[in-house]
């Protein structure tokens, strides 16, 4: 009999004292696995459902943005209490595995995989895995646009224009891993110095810093903000649903992200947590993302990709490098390098 099972069986027949005693234990090791998930809560939730429907498994879940969950991964190091980190931008996940925080595993799947990802999987030393690709933009509300009169956005650097004074809203690069890549997007498409001269003025324009990278493409459906930047597939998701926006790919070029995930070291649920890794690579586990209308291109070659999900050939991406923009010196110097010279810039 298993340790736990025995365990519970006392239970059972235990005095209020040894019941107390045994509730303050950790949860069996046997049947459950604790998931971080960074994708929208939308997606987190059925693929929760179905993973647990198939193996019997009982998931916890919680879900927080890409650098949010890195920086709770790394004050858990000591006691992890996660097992599996899954979804949000691939920059996080590289750095979480030169810091030791997520162990090396080749799942089986990995033959089945795009190129993008499985080199996500080698850089990483086989301690992360790219499980799906979208590129960044922005959207603008067509309503909104037309009772200003102003010219459609294209590129970049329309967002400096005067007319868009406190109308952009794209969220901060700390807690989100959207808006790092936006900035080692810039970064890598202007150079430093014209990267943060322009996200220095584009500081004007923008009326909130939000925590998730998503929420701007929400907010621009709604109104509450005239241009959202986001990833591309987020702002196609409130277009299906009858928002009046427009998704614009800019016109210098853009970055992307290959989204990630990683088995962290130490976790509780170390074989559950393979389980969940093989599983979430197959087809049809990628496949439930379109079904909660997120539009990724997913990572497994079988999976088929949404056919809604911006088509990644007819965009201008730039050639992203991912091993330096997901390092720890360069992630850690151009958040603190955002922070003093834009976040606390006044306006
Ligand atoms: N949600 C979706 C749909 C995404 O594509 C991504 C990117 O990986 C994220 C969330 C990541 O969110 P955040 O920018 O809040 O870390």
């Amino acid at each position: 009999m298993k340790i736990s099972t025995s365990l519970r069986a006392l239970a059972s027949g235990a005095t209020l004292g040894l019941a107390g005693l045994l509730w303050s234990l950790p949860a069996a090791a046997d049947g459950e696995l604790t998931v971080y998930c960074s994708v929208q809560e939308e997606w987190c939730r059925p693929m929760v459902q179905a993973f647990e429907r198939e193996t019997g498994i009982k998931v916890n879940m919680t879900r927080k943005s890409s650098g949010e969950t890195l920086a709770q991964v790394k004050a858990e190091g000591a006691n992890p209490r996660g097992d599996v980190w899954w979804g949000g931008t691939g920059d996080p996940h590289l750095q979480a595995a030169e810091e030791g925080l997520t162990v090396e595993y080749k799942s089986p799947m990995l033959a089945e995989l795009q190129p993008w990802a499985a080199s996500q999987a080698e850089q990483s030393g086989y301690k992360t895995v790219g499980i799906y690709a979208g590129a960044l933009g922005y959207s603008f509300n067509t309503e909104m646009l037309a009772s200003t009169g102003a010219a459609e956005p294209a590129c970049w650097a329309d967002l400096l224009k005067e007319e868009f004074r406190d109308e952009i809203q794209v969220a901060n690069p700390n807690s989100s891993g959207t808006a790092y890549t936006m900035v080692a997007t810039l970064v890598q498409l202007m150079g430093e110095d014209k990267a943060f001269e322009f996200m220095k003025g584009m500081h004007k324009n923008v009326n909130q810093y939000t925590k998730s990278g998503a929420a701007p493409a929400r907010a621009a459906a709604t109104g509450e903000t005239l241009i959202g930047i986001t990833f591309q597939h987020d702002a196609v998701t409130q277009a299906v649903q009858g928002a009046p926006v427009k998704v614009v790919s800019p016109c210098e070029g853009t970055g992307y992200e290959i989204g990630s995930m990683s088995i962290i070291k130490g976790g509780p649920n170390p074989d559950n947590a393979k389980k969940w890794y093989d599983w979430a690579l197959t087809p049809a586990a990628q496949e439930l993302g379109a079904a909660a209308n997120s539009f990724q291109v997913p990572s497994n070659k079988g999976a088929k990709a949404p056919k809604e999900a911006p088509d990644l050939s007819t965009i201008k991406l730039i050639d992203y490098d991912f091993a330096k923009y997901g390092s720890k010196d360069e992630r850690t110097r151009l958040l603190s390098k955002w922070d003093a010279e834009v976040g606390a810039a006044p306006k």
